[in-house]
């Protein structure tokens, strides 16, 4: 299908434990409505290594897994989404993490010096990826990633041939450091006390939609594709 790059989407704000497939999602839907992917955490880290003031600050907060102060992330967002290739919308990846940051983001959204545009197609459409916590851990403790180029299996759900070793280069099959069982518990429970109060943000103004996660990937992206039209209805006109 082609695609109209003239057509305003509007802000996309992903929220999904780690494993949901948020991160597939997010680049599906960046490559159908050729919208960038805005990652709070791609940018932190592009500071870090590029040495700047803010990457000082914030690596040893980032090595923690506490949250970077608001006002260095406020700043990074906020330069971020006046760039023009923002202009018809983008997706907001680990952004906002909190209420107070939901708050924010509504507050640029409709303040007069912001140069976008602020009609109702600029409040950001919130998709909730829903999977059970027990897949979740299934998908997270069963990962397995080849050594040599990064290939992935699960155990659970995705077996390679033979134990332990890739099926396409024979190289060995490892665990991510941070897959391991202690660890994923660890972010999911972090995952789910701060993404609640800001589902339960956008919830309250009637901005959250749920998909569910179990579902095959393209089925997944079908719903949430459906629901972006739903909140963005092409014009009349329009293809
Ligand atoms: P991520 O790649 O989204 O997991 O983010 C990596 C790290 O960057 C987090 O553990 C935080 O330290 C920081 N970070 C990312 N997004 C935010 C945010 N919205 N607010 C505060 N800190 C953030």
């Amino acid at each position: 299908m082609a695609v109209d790059t003239s057509r305003i989407i509007g802000p996309i704000i992903l929220l999904g434990a780690p494993g949901a497939g948020k991160g597939t999602q997010a680049k599906l839907i960046a490559g159908h409505y050729q919208i960038p992917q805005v990652s709070t955490g791609d940018l932190l880290r592009d500071n870090v290594t590029r040495g700047t003031e803010l990457g000082k600050t914030a690596s040893s907060i980032m090595a923690r897994g506490e949250l970077v102060p608001d006002d260095l992330v406020y700043g990074i967002v906020s330069e971020r989404l006046r760039e023009t290739d923002c202009d018809r919308g983008y997706i907001l990846d680990g952004f906002p993490r909190t209420p107070s940051q939901a708050g924010w983001l509504d507050a640029l959204l409709e303040d007069k010096f912001f140069d976008k545009p602020k009609d109702e197609k600029w409040h950001p459409l919130v998709i909730r990826i829903d999977v059970d916590y027990n897949e979740l851990l299934l998908r997270l403790t069963g990962r397995r990633i080849c050594l040599a180029n990064g290939h992935i299996y699960n155990i659970h759900l995705k077996p390679p041939c033979k134990d332990a070793i890739c099926d396409k280069d024979g190289s060995q099959l490892v665990i991510r450091d941070d897959d391991r069982e202690e660890v994923i518990r660890e972010r999911l429970l972090a995952y789910e006390s701060q993404t609640r109060p800001v589902a339960e943000y956008y919830a309250g103004r009637g901005r959250l939609v749920s998909v569910d996660g179990e579902l095959p990937v393209e089925q997944v992206s079908d719903w949430v594709f459906r629901e972006i039209e739903r909140h963005n209805p092409h014009a009349p006109g329009q293809k």
